[in-house]
Protein backbone atom coordinates (compact mmCIF):
# COMPACT_ATOMS: atom_id res chain seq x y z
CA UNK A 1 0.00 0.00 0.00
CA UNK A 2 1.43 3.69 -0.92
CA UNK A 3 1.81 6.34 1.50
CA UNK A 4 0.09 9.79 0.46
CA UNK A 5 1.39 11.29 -2.85
CA UNK A 6 4.25 12.97 -2.28
CA UNK A 7 4.54 16.51 -3.93
CA UNK A 8 8.15 16.18 -4.79
CA UNK A 9 10.64 12.88 -4.76
CA UNK A 10 14.21 13.77 -5.74
CA UNK A 11 16.56 10.98 -6.40
CA UNK A 12 19.77 11.12 -5.95
CA UNK A 13 22.01 13.07 -3.02
CA UNK A 14 24.92 14.61 -5.32
CA UNK A 15 25.11 17.99 -5.71
CA UNK A 16 22.53 18.23 -8.19
CA UNK A 17 20.39 16.02 -6.15
CA UNK A 18 20.78 18.42 -2.74
CA UNK A 19 20.55 21.49 -5.12
CA UNK A 20 17.23 20.83 -6.28
CA UNK A 21 15.70 20.09 -2.70
CA UNK A 22 17.14 23.00 -1.34
CA UNK A 23 15.07 25.06 -4.04
CA UNK A 24 12.05 23.01 -3.67
CA UNK A 25 12.45 22.80 0.14
CA UNK A 26 12.32 26.74 -0.02
CA UNK A 27 9.64 26.74 -2.63
CA UNK A 28 7.31 24.38 -0.66
CA UNK A 29 7.49 21.56 -2.57
CA UNK A 30 7.57 19.69 -0.04
CA UNK A 31 10.77 17.57 -1.10
CA UNK A 32 11.84 13.81 -0.20
CA UNK A 33 14.58 12.88 -1.58
CA UNK A 34 16.42 8.91 -2.23
CA UNK A 35 19.89 9.32 -1.60
CA UNK A 36 20.30 6.09 -4.13
CA UNK A 37 23.54 3.78 -3.29
CA UNK A 38 26.28 5.87 -2.40
CA UNK A 39 25.25 9.04 -0.23
CA UNK A 40 26.48 12.24 -1.40
CA UNK A 41 27.47 10.90 -4.72
CA UNK A 42 30.88 11.00 -6.66
CA UNK A 43 32.02 14.31 -4.07
CA UNK A 44 32.54 11.83 -1.64
CA UNK A 45 35.20 9.70 -2.98
CA UNK A 46 37.07 13.42 -4.32
CA UNK A 47 39.76 14.84 -2.17
CA UNK A 48 39.82 18.63 -2.43
CA UNK A 49 36.96 20.96 -4.13
CA UNK A 50 39.26 23.97 -5.18
CA UNK A 51 37.20 25.38 -7.79
CA UNK A 52 33.84 25.79 -6.09
CA UNK A 53 33.10 29.28 -5.53
CA UNK A 54 32.49 30.78 -2.11
CA UNK A 55 35.46 28.16 -0.35
CA UNK A 56 38.46 30.44 -0.96
CA UNK A 57 40.94 27.40 0.99
CA UNK A 58 38.90 25.12 -0.92
CA UNK A 59 36.44 22.16 0.82
CA UNK A 60 37.12 18.26 1.31
CA UNK A 61 34.55 16.63 -0.67
CA UNK A 62 32.36 14.44 1.55
CA UNK A 63 32.32 18.04 4.22
CA UNK A 64 31.24 19.60 1.25
CA UNK A 65 27.93 17.23 0.82
CA UNK A 66 27.50 16.84 4.25
CA UNK A 67 27.09 20.97 4.19
CA UNK A 68 24.77 20.06 1.20
CA UNK A 69 22.70 17.55 3.26
CA UNK A 70 21.98 19.95 6.53
CA UNK A 71 21.46 23.29 4.31
CA UNK A 72 18.61 20.63 2.31
CA UNK A 73 17.16 19.62 5.77
CA UNK A 74 17.88 22.96 7.24
CA UNK A 75 14.27 23.93 5.18
CA UNK A 76 12.66 20.79 5.50
CA UNK A 77 13.94 18.01 3.25
CA UNK A 78 13.18 14.73 4.39
CA UNK A 79 16.12 12.29 3.51
CA UNK A 80 15.34 8.55 3.24
CA UNK A 81 18.83 6.42 2.62
CA UNK A 82 17.33 4.29 -0.11
CA UNK A 83 18.08 2.89 -3.63
CA UNK A 84 15.47 3.23 -6.25
CA UNK A 85 15.32 0.47 -8.85
CA UNK A 86 12.32 0.99 -10.72
CA UNK A 87 9.86 3.69 -11.89
CA UNK A 88 6.66 3.69 -13.49
CA UNK A 89 5.42 7.34 -15.43
CA UNK A 90 2.26 5.97 -16.90
CA UNK A 91 -0.67 8.04 -15.18
CA UNK A 92 -0.11 11.42 -13.91
CA UNK A 93 0.77 10.66 -10.48
CA UNK A 94 4.16 8.66 -10.98
CA UNK A 95 5.15 5.82 -9.18
CA UNK A 96 8.80 4.63 -8.33
CA UNK A 97 10.04 1.67 -6.34
CA UNK A 98 12.18 0.85 -3.79
CA UNK A 99 14.82 -1.63 -3.85
CA UNK A 100 12.90 -3.32 -0.97
CA UNK A 101 9.74 -2.83 -3.32
CA UNK A 102 7.98 -0.18 -1.79
CA UNK A 103 5.76 1.51 -3.77
CA UNK A 104 5.77 5.51 -3.86
CA UNK A 105 3.61 8.45 -5.97
CA UNK A 106 4.96 11.34 -6.39
CA UNK A 107 3.31 14.64 -8.50
CA UNK A 108 7.02 15.14 -9.40
CA UNK A 109 9.82 13.45 -9.89
CA UNK A 110 13.17 15.10 -10.00
CA UNK A 111 16.00 12.75 -11.52
CA UNK A 112 19.05 13.80 -10.30
CA UNK A 113 21.07 10.09 -10.28
CA UNK A 114 24.39 11.08 -11.88
CA UNK A 115 27.37 9.10 -13.30
CA UNK A 116 29.37 5.75 -13.12
CA UNK A 117 32.73 5.19 -14.12
CA UNK A 118 33.41 3.69 -17.25
CA UNK A 119 35.52 0.73 -18.06
CA UNK A 120 38.07 -0.07 -21.13
CA UNK A 121 36.15 -3.50 -21.87
CA UNK A 122 38.97 -5.32 -21.91
CA UNK A 123 38.74 -9.17 -20.18
CA UNK A 124 41.89 -8.41 -17.98
CA UNK A 125 40.32 -5.45 -16.86
CA UNK A 126 37.14 -7.48 -15.25
CA UNK A 127 39.09 -10.45 -14.47
CA UNK A 128 41.11 -8.10 -12.07
CA UNK A 129 38.68 -6.29 -11.09
CA UNK A 130 38.94 -5.10 -6.99
CA UNK A 131 42.43 -7.21 -7.49
CA UNK A 132 44.45 -4.27 -8.19
CA UNK A 133 42.31 -3.03 -10.99
CA UNK A 134 40.38 -0.16 -10.21
CA UNK A 135 37.94 2.94 -11.48
CA UNK A 136 38.91 5.37 -7.84
CA UNK A 137 42.56 6.79 -6.92
CA UNK A 138 41.03 8.62 -4.16
CA UNK A 139 39.39 4.79 -2.45
CA UNK A 140 41.92 2.56 -3.83
CA UNK A 141 45.30 4.37 -3.84
CA UNK A 142 46.36 3.46 -0.47
CA UNK A 143 46.87 -0.12 -0.99
CA UNK A 144 49.46 0.77 -3.40
CA UNK A 145 51.75 3.00 -1.47
CA UNK A 146 55.38 2.56 -2.03
CA UNK A 147 54.21 0.55 -6.00
CA UNK A 148 54.23 1.41 -8.78
CA UNK A 149 50.63 2.15 -10.60
CA UNK A 150 49.67 3.01 -14.14
CA UNK A 151 46.43 5.47 -15.02
CA UNK A 152 44.68 5.39 -18.25
CA UNK A 153 42.41 8.35 -19.47
CA UNK A 154 43.55 12.09 -20.07
CA UNK A 155 40.54 14.19 -18.65
CA UNK A 156 40.72 16.14 -15.52
CA UNK A 157 40.15 12.97 -13.62
CA UNK A 158 42.76 10.94 -14.93
CA UNK A 159 44.91 14.66 -14.15
CA UNK A 160 43.41 14.24 -10.60
CA UNK A 161 44.02 10.59 -10.11
CA UNK A 162 48.10 10.63 -11.31
CA UNK A 163 48.33 13.55 -9.01
CA UNK A 164 47.01 11.79 -6.43
CA UNK A 165 48.69 8.66 -6.79
CA UNK A 166 52.09 10.59 -7.24
CA UNK A 167 51.63 11.70 -3.50
CA UNK A 168 51.55 8.25 -2.63
CA UNK A 169 53.72 5.90 -5.36
CA UNK A 170 57.17 6.03 -6.75
CA UNK A 171 56.20 6.54 -10.26
CA UNK A 172 52.34 6.92 -11.94
CA UNK A 173 52.49 6.27 -15.45
CA UNK A 174 50.13 8.12 -17.15
CA UNK A 175 48.67 6.31 -20.59
CA UNK A 176 47.24 8.79 -23.03
CA UNK A 177 45.56 7.52 -26.10
CA UNK A 178 46.10 10.85 -28.53
CA UNK A 179 49.25 13.41 -28.46
CA UNK A 180 46.96 15.45 -26.35
CA UNK A 181 45.32 15.56 -23.07
CA UNK A 182 41.83 16.97 -22.63
CA UNK A 183 41.93 17.71 -18.98
CA UNK A 184 41.98 21.60 -18.51
CA UNK A 185 45.17 23.73 -18.83
CA UNK A 186 46.15 24.15 -15.21
CA UNK A 187 45.08 20.14 -14.09
CA UNK A 188 48.05 19.63 -16.94
CA UNK A 189 50.29 21.15 -15.64
CA UNK A 190 50.25 20.11 -12.65
CA UNK A 191 50.60 16.34 -13.73
CA UNK A 192 53.42 17.42 -15.94
CA UNK A 193 55.46 19.41 -13.07
CA UNK A 194 55.40 15.93 -11.06
CA UNK A 195 58.77 14.19 -11.50
CA UNK A 196 57.42 10.92 -11.07
CA UNK A 197 54.50 10.82 -13.30
CA UNK A 198 55.61 9.60 -16.90
CA UNK A 199 53.07 10.69 -19.51
CA UNK A 200 53.15 7.89 -22.23
CA UNK A 201 51.71 9.63 -25.47
CA UNK A 202 49.29 7.65 -28.10
CA UNK A 203 48.96 4.82 -25.88
CA UNK A 204 46.77 2.19 -25.35
CA UNK A 205 45.95 -0.13 -23.30
CA UNK A 206 46.25 -4.28 -24.45
CA UNK A 207 45.95 -6.60 -21.50
CA UNK A 208 46.36 -6.08 -17.69
CA UNK A 209 48.77 -8.83 -16.50
CA UNK A 210 47.80 -10.94 -13.74
CA UNK A 211 45.86 -13.91 -12.13
CA UNK A 212 44.67 -12.46 -8.43
CA UNK A 213 46.77 -9.19 -8.54
CA UNK A 214 47.90 -6.97 -10.95
CA UNK A 215 51.30 -8.09 -12.60
CA UNK A 216 52.29 -5.90 -15.18
CA UNK A 217 49.97 -4.00 -18.13
CA UNK A 218 50.80 -4.57 -21.67
CA UNK A 219 50.73 -1.04 -23.61
CA UNK A 220 51.28 -0.26 -27.43
CA UNK A 221 52.16 2.86 -29.11
CA UNK A 222 49.35 3.60 -31.52
CA UNK A 223 52.10 5.07 -34.30
CA UNK A 224 54.66 2.66 -34.37
CA UNK A 225 52.64 -0.69 -33.19
CA UNK A 226 55.55 -1.21 -30.30
CA UNK A 227 54.42 -3.03 -27.07
CA UNK A 228 56.07 -3.26 -24.02
CA UNK A 229 55.10 -3.99 -20.44
CA UNK A 230 55.19 -1.51 -17.46
CA UNK A 231 55.90 -3.10 -13.94
CA UNK A 232 52.55 -1.75 -12.11
CA UNK A 233 51.07 -3.24 -9.26
CA UNK A 234 47.54 -1.02 -9.55
CA UNK A 235 45.68 -0.27 -12.45
CA UNK A 236 43.47 2.91 -12.33
CA UNK A 237 40.44 3.57 -15.06
CA UNK A 238 39.40 7.51 -15.39
CA UNK A 239 38.31 7.33 -18.66
CA UNK A 240 35.15 9.46 -18.30
CA UNK A 241 31.55 8.40 -16.48
CA UNK A 242 27.94 7.30 -17.99
CA UNK A 243 25.10 8.70 -16.69
CA UNK A 244 22.76 6.44 -14.56
CA UNK A 245 19.77 6.52 -16.61
CA UNK A 246 19.14 2.85 -17.61
CA UNK A 247 16.23 2.89 -15.40
CA UNK A 248 14.32 5.84 -17.31
CA UNK A 249 14.79 4.50 -20.76
CA UNK A 250 11.25 3.47 -21.26
CA UNK A 251 10.17 6.65 -20.37
CA UNK A 252 12.54 9.24 -21.09
CA UNK A 253 13.43 10.26 -24.12
CA UNK A 254 17.96 10.13 -24.38
CA UNK A 255 20.37 9.50 -26.60
CA UNK A 256 22.62 6.31 -27.08
CA UNK A 257 24.82 7.08 -24.52
CA UNK A 258 22.26 7.92 -21.95
CA UNK A 259 22.06 11.80 -21.93
CA UNK A 260 18.46 13.21 -22.75
CA UNK A 261 18.58 16.98 -24.80
CA UNK A 262 17.44 19.88 -22.49
CA UNK A 263 14.86 20.96 -24.87
CA UNK A 264 13.48 17.24 -24.79
CA UNK A 265 13.44 17.44 -21.05
CA UNK A 266 11.91 20.83 -21.20
CA UNK A 267 9.16 19.21 -23.27
CA UNK A 268 9.11 16.08 -20.81
CA UNK A 269 8.85 18.40 -18.04
CA UNK A 270 6.34 20.04 -19.51
CA UNK A 271 3.91 17.56 -20.91
CA UNK A 272 4.78 15.19 -17.86
CA UNK A 273 5.57 16.67 -15.19
CA UNK A 274 9.11 14.69 -14.79
CA UNK A 275 12.21 16.82 -15.44
CA UNK A 276 16.14 15.72 -15.20
CA UNK A 277 18.67 18.59 -13.37
CA UNK A 278 21.98 17.98 -14.09
CA UNK A 279 24.90 20.39 -14.15
CA UNK A 280 27.26 18.96 -17.01
CA UNK A 281 26.81 17.18 -20.80
P1 LIG B 1 36.34 13.25 -19.92
O1 LIG B 1 35.24 12.73 -20.77
O2 LIG B 1 36.61 14.70 -19.87
O3 LIG B 1 37.70 12.55 -20.37
C1 LIG B 1 37.79 11.19 -20.59
C2 LIG B 1 39.20 10.92 -21.07
O4 LIG B 1 39.36 9.51 -21.18
C3 LIG B 1 39.49 11.53 -22.44
O5 LIG B 1 40.75 12.12 -22.43
C4 LIG B 1 39.44 10.33 -23.37
O6 LIG B 1 40.37 10.39 -24.42
C5 LIG B 1 39.87 9.21 -22.46
N1 LIG B 1 39.32 7.94 -22.90
C6 LIG B 1 38.01 7.64 -23.16
N2 LIG B 1 37.90 6.35 -23.54
C7 LIG B 1 39.14 5.84 -23.53
C8 LIG B 1 39.68 4.58 -23.82
N3 LIG B 1 38.89 3.57 -24.20
N4 LIG B 1 41.02 4.40 -23.73
C9 LIG B 1 41.81 5.42 -23.32
N5 LIG B 1 41.38 6.64 -23.02
C10 LIG B 1 40.06 6.85 -23.12
O7 LIG B 1 36.05 12.62 -18.46
P2 LIG B 1 36.57 13.08 -17.03
O8 LIG B 1 35.99 12.09 -16.10
O9 LIG B 1 38.03 13.27 -17.02
O10 LIG B 1 35.87 14.50 -16.79
C11 LIG B 1 34.46 14.66 -16.91
C12 LIG B 1 34.08 16.09 -16.56
O11 LIG B 1 34.33 16.35 -15.18
C13 LIG B 1 34.91 17.12 -17.34
O12 LIG B 1 34.09 18.21 -17.65
C14 LIG B 1 35.97 17.53 -16.35
O13 LIG B 1 36.47 18.83 -16.62
C15 LIG B 1 35.22 17.44 -15.03
N6 LIG B 1 36.14 17.19 -13.91
C16 LIG B 1 36.63 18.26 -13.23
C17 LIG B 1 37.51 18.08 -12.17
C18 LIG B 1 38.01 19.29 -11.43
O14 LIG B 1 37.81 20.39 -11.89
N7 LIG B 1 38.65 19.13 -10.29
C19 LIG B 1 37.96 16.76 -11.76
C20 LIG B 1 37.43 15.69 -12.58
C21 LIG B 1 36.56 15.92 -13.60
P3 LIG B 1 40.20 11.43 -25.64
O15 LIG B 1 40.61 12.76 -25.09
O16 LIG B 1 41.16 10.89 -26.64
O17 LIG B 1 38.79 11.34 -26.07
Amino acid sequence: MAEQVLKTVIIGSGPAGYTAAIYAARAGLQPVLYTGAEPGGQLMITTDVDNYPGFPGGIMGPEMMEEFRKQAERFGTEVRYEMISRVDFTGPVHKIYTESGTEIQAHTVIISTGASAKWLGLDSEKRLANKGVSACAVCDGFFYRGMEVAVVGAGDTAAEEASYLAKLCPKVHLLVRRDEMRASKIMQERVLKMSNIEVHWNTETVEILGDESVDGVRVRNRESGDEKVLPVKGFFVAIGHKPNTDMFKNWLDMDETGYGSSTRYVQNANSRGVCQWRCAG
